[in-house]
Order: structure tokens, then C-alpha cells, then sequence
């Protein structure tokens, strides 16, 4: 892994106060990776097999999935 990479545990905790950005999620389950508004208020389910990947609470999505980027 380059030291640049950008899907870090700071990025992730950047989502928790800002989340007006799109990350890009892995499904854990069949590996799909698609693009997500860190902030939704629907759930967001994998395009491939269906497996939920991030859900709203409160107005801030809860990512199931891995976070592979944050794009700003
Ligand atoms: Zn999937």
C-alpha cells in the first residue's frame, strides 16, 4: 500500500463530521465497488448482489462496507 493512499482511518473519521463527500465503498461480500454520498438519507444497497452497504442515521450514512476512497 502506497503511504498516500487516501482510505485511511483518518479519512474514515473525517466522514463522522463531514459528510458531504462521495466515498467509494467495497461490498464485503462480492467485492463490487461503487461510488456513494457519504451523506444519504436512503440506504444504499450493492448495484451487484443486493447486500446492504450503508444506511442513514440521523442524516449521516453508516457504512457497512469498506471504504476504499474518499473523494473530495
Ligand atoms: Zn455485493
Amino acid at each position: 500500500m502506497p503511504k498516500n493512499t487516501k482510505a485511511s482511518v483518518v479519512d474514515i473519521a473525517k466522514i463522522k463530521e463531514s459528510t458531504s463527500k462521495f466515498i467509494k465503498i467495497r461490498c464485503p461480500k462480492c467485492k463490487n465497488e461503487q461510488i456513494t454520498f457519504g451523506k444519504t438519507a436512503t440506504k444504499v444497497d450493492c448495484l451487484v448482489c443486493g447486500k446492504p452497504l450503508a444506511e442513514p442515521t440521523g442524516g449521516k450514512s453508516r457504512v457497512k462496507a469498506r471504504i476504499l476512497e474518499v473523494l473530495e
